[in-house]
């Protein structure tokens, strides 16, 4: 083993056209005028340090003299590219076997939702393969899928369980994502979410006597016997699935447990879930499709971010939450892809060229709700989400002379995104990129 001295480094990355660094000034998440135009360094370098933490970012005349005689594990030249932070997806939901594309087809020849479920399809069709798919299978497919996101721009992922909906199968679902967050180069924020819907066979009431005195005690044994790490707790808070009462019992469990809130909320019927989520101190809540007025300001005052999923409201052809509203109020806005087997995207460029298309943010504000706001709604905006020093050196090298290019290229990160870089190592490449 070499010993490493002061003045050895694991990255250099120079020269790059733009380095965009989203804060620069250790803010924790950005709202109204602090999204408008976010920092970038023209002609800009980085130093990486051995603990994959970022030592410095600046012009490259001032890295330059101040490494003169430094050394450096690898060097990349980005001339003509672009640095930006790495991206995190707040919102998937990747452990599950049997895909749904049938129902797609369905849905497209005009089925309604419905009929789509009297022929077998939907949440329970999902739940029935993941309960009969062993662990191993579970984590190999979880494996690719992580391994997609990676290569689309996603360093930090915050990944559901919740179709399993008994005991066995959401503890099951939770360890495949524990091993992924071991095995894996991309950082996983884990989130366990049986109350993901009612099961076949229980009442709501029932679901949530399981959820709160069986599954979540054996979760908080799991969790001290150090066998799982779980940061987040999430409930569908929906008329029909779990109501305002029975989400609020279920979170404040999960509360009591240490876990962060973040759940589903004000998706399909305005049910007050985010004057909920204000009131018990949630770090997040997904969806707000249709969120009140006053859900909004309650959501502003109580730093509580707005999770928004553009393919959601795409593909189920919902009406879009209303973001310009939120930005407005100051809420604190941060993008999903919601990946899951009735919504295939895991791309967070596509995601944020929707959110700027069909919510109409600036792509300025896409990217700080696909960063720094990303990793706020994830408790970790103190060491992910912007290029400062200090923080774990996750960033994209993109091949294309200004950054909104990434958001531009609808569907076209694939031939943009040359380096994926994970505290201070490269976990992709891509040699044949192809910027125009
Ligand atoms: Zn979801």
């Amino acid at each position: 083993m070499s010993v490493k001295h002061e003045n050895d480094f694991r990255l250099f990355v120079k020269n790059a056209k733009q380095v965009v660094l989203v804060c620069n000034g250790g803010e924790r998440f950005l709202t109204k005028d602090g999204m408008q135009k976010l920092p970038v360094v023209e002609n800009g370098s980085l130093i990486i340090g051995n603990d994959g933490l970022l030592k410095a970012v600046g012009p490259v005349d001032a890295i330059d003299a101040r490494y003169k005689g430094a050394s450096f594990d690898t060097v990349i030249d980005a001339s003509g590219m672009v640095v930006i932070p790495g991206l995190i997806d707040v919102h998937t939901h990747p452990v599950w076997a049997g895909d749904r594309v049938h129902e797609f087809a369905m849905k497209l020849a005009g089925a309604t939702y419905m009929e789509v479920h009297q022929a077998g399809g939907g949440i329970h069709f999902t739940v029935e393969h993941t309960r009969r798919a062993s662990e191993e299978q579970l984590l190999v497919d979880l494996t690719r899928r992580l391994t997609r996101m990676l290569r689309t721009g996603t360093t930090l992922v915050e990944c559901k369980s919740g179709y399993g909906l008994d005991l066995e199968t959401e503890m099951k679902m939770l360890a495949v994502i524990e091993r992924a967050r071991l095995a894996s180069p991309i950082c996983i924020s884990s989130t366990y979410c049986g109350a993901h819907a009612v099961p076949r066979g229980k009442t709501p009431a029932e679901a949530v006597e399981d959820i709160v005195h069986i599954q979540l005690p054996r979760l908080q044994e799991k969790m001290t016997k150090g066998e799982l790490q779980v940061d987040n707790i999430d409930v569908f808070c929906e008329k029909g699935v779990f109501d305002l009462h029975s989400t609020r019992t279920i979170l404040q469990a999960g509360k009591d447990m240490g876990l962060q809130l973040n759940f589903h909320g004000d998706e399909l019927h305005p049910m007050n879930s985010a004057q909920l989520g204000a009131q018990l101190g949630a770090l997040a809540i997904s969806h707000l499709e249709e969120v009140t007025d006053e859900g909004i300001a309650a959501m502003a005052k109580s730093k509580t971010a707005a999770v928004l999923l553009p393919t959601t409201a795409y593909i189920l052809r919902l009406p879009q939450p209303r973001a310009r509203d939120m930005l407005d109020a100051g809420v604190i806005v941060a993008l999903g892809s919601d990946f899951n087997p009735n919504a295939y995207c895991c791309s967070m460029p596509m995601v944020m060229h929707l959110a700027c298309v069909n919510m109409r943010l600036s792509m300025d504000q896409a990217l700080a709700a696909a960063t720094i706001n990303a990793a706020y709604a994830l408790g970790r905006s103190h060491s992910h989400g912007s290029l400062e020093a200090g923080k774990e050196a996750n960033l994209l090298i993109v091949d294309c002379p200004r950054w909104e290019h990434l958001i531009y290229q609808f569907g076209g990160h694939q031939e943009l995104i040359k380096y994926v870089i994970i505290k201070g190592e490269v976990v992709y490449e891509n040699k044949n990129t192809m910027s125009y």
